[in-house]
């Protein structure tokens, strides 16, 4: 199957600016991106799709979700934890509502059932479930006795060897990242941001591990020892991070090529800007998200300067911060942290790529064809991505999940 994208301005995902061109889809993957006339004129298709002059883009990724977080633009749910077959529902729910809203790429920061994602990816990618490519992930991981982020898990031991049997546990679910809360939450328990969770040799174990098994690390880190410790580990993502001093902005620096970083401001806004009901108490949330939101609008410049890979997305799934507006953290990406509207675009897009480890993000001849089609031009305003409506085509792996309005009949 072939199909040609044209009449169309092209951003390819490096951050630089629109090219007027044609894009060639054969099967899954890019087969050619045209800026000549004639060239493009000689290209024959099994589809030919007019692009009306819109722009056509990679696929967005979201670096920090989780899909069992029940809420979403479609349904808002008032309890956290759901019963299991909802939990799933929810799950499946929200995979396809992200794909809906231009999210083709997912990296799980944790579930709160164990096989859900594991079982959610193997569907989406035999294609018997619609949603976007998904790095799984399983329960996080909290140790035994400690505050913070409550995961009800049997493998919350302590000790390296709790670790390491962890890890075990998540290759044997089908894992491919887990992920450690290193750090307290103060949105759930106020002044706990600083709490340290784990050891060193927790640590380490869990970082050896996890590399002789393949998966990749996500970390929940706070504090600059926390930042330090998922360092230590080989991480892969540092979650947060707000209170980074500036050792630990040249530690992070330091491994610039290996990790990746998502301040996920999102939930910070929405949970500014949520009235929630008389009975839900949301203020020690809302006092640490303003805290937050200040200090990361100091940091996220200055490792950005540093070369530091950061990226968009995160935490959504609450019912004040549903899945389904992910695309707002490019609009706080240029609002809070200084960022372009083309540079909040690459970073979703190209830098989420490389975060998936995969050939996506790019509009790049043998990339896989996971390509947006948007009425309007987001190097300008990044804030069309919002409405799905302006999004009016989204292609995954060369297989149309929202084929374009069919052209209008002039008489
Ligand atoms: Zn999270």
């Amino acid at each position: 199957m072939r199909h040609i994208i044209r009449n169309i301005a092209i951003f390819d995902g490096t951050g630089s600016g629109l090219v007027a061109g044609a894009v060639v889809v054969e099967n899954d993957r890019i087969a050619a991106v045209l800026h000549d006339a004639a060239a493009i004129a000689a290209i024959e298709a099994d589809n030919v799709i007019d692009g009306q002059g819109g722009t056509l883009m990679p696929g967005m990724v979201d670096s920090h979700t989780h899909l069992t977080w029940g809420s979403s633009v479609e349904k808002i749910y008032h309890q956290f934890i759901l019963p299991p077959e909802e939990l799933k529902v929810a799950a499946w729910r929200n995979a396809r509502v992200l794909l809906d809203h231009g999210f083709t790429s997912l990296y799980s920061a944790g579930a709160l059932g164990d096989q859900i994602e594991p079982e959610l990816a193997r569907a989406i990618e035999a294609g018997e479930t619609p949603g976007p490519r998904l790095v799984p992930s399983t329960l996080e991981r909290s140790p035994e006795g400690e505050e913070g982020v409550e995961t009800g898990d049997v493998f919350n031991g302590r000790g390296p060897d709790a670790m390491r049997a962890f890890v075990a546990y998540c290759a044997a679910e089908g894992v491919k990242s887990l992920k450690l809360v290193i750090s307290g939450e103060d949105a759930l328990k106020p002044g706990s941001s600083g709490d340290i969770l784990y050891t060193d040799e927790e640590m380490l174990a869990a970082g050896e591990a996890a590399k002789e098994a393949g998966l990749w690390i996500a970390t929940h880190a706070y504090s600059p020892r926390a930042i330090e410790l998922a360092l230590e580990a080989g991480a892969r993502i540092l979650y947060h991070c707000s209170f980074a001093d500036d050792a630990a902005i040249d530690a992070m620096a330091a491994k610039k090529h290996e990790i990746f970083y998502a301040p996920g401001p999102g939930v910070s806004v929405a949970a500014l800007e949520a009235s929630p009901p008389p009975h839900i108490n949301m203020t020690s949330m809302k006092a640490s998200a303003a805290e937050r939101l200040e200090l990361e609008k100091a940091l996220v410049p200055k490792l950005k300067a540093r070369g530091v890979r950061i990226l968009p997305g995160g935490d959504y799934g609450f019912p004040f911060n549903p899945h389904g507006r992910n695309a707002r953290d490019l609009e706080h990406f240029v609002t809070y942290y200084g960022f372009t509207p083309a540079e909040a675009l690459s970073a979703a897009t190209m830098l989420g790529g490389q975060l998936m480890g995969q050939q996506v993000g790019r509009v790049k001849p043998g990339y896989l064809a996971d390509l947006l089609l948007v009425d309007g031009d987001p190097t300008q305003d990044v804030r069309i991505l919002q409405d799905a409506n302006n999004i009016k085509m989204i292609m995954l792996g060369g297989r149309m999940h929202k084929s374009p309005a069919a052209q209008p009949v002039t008489a």
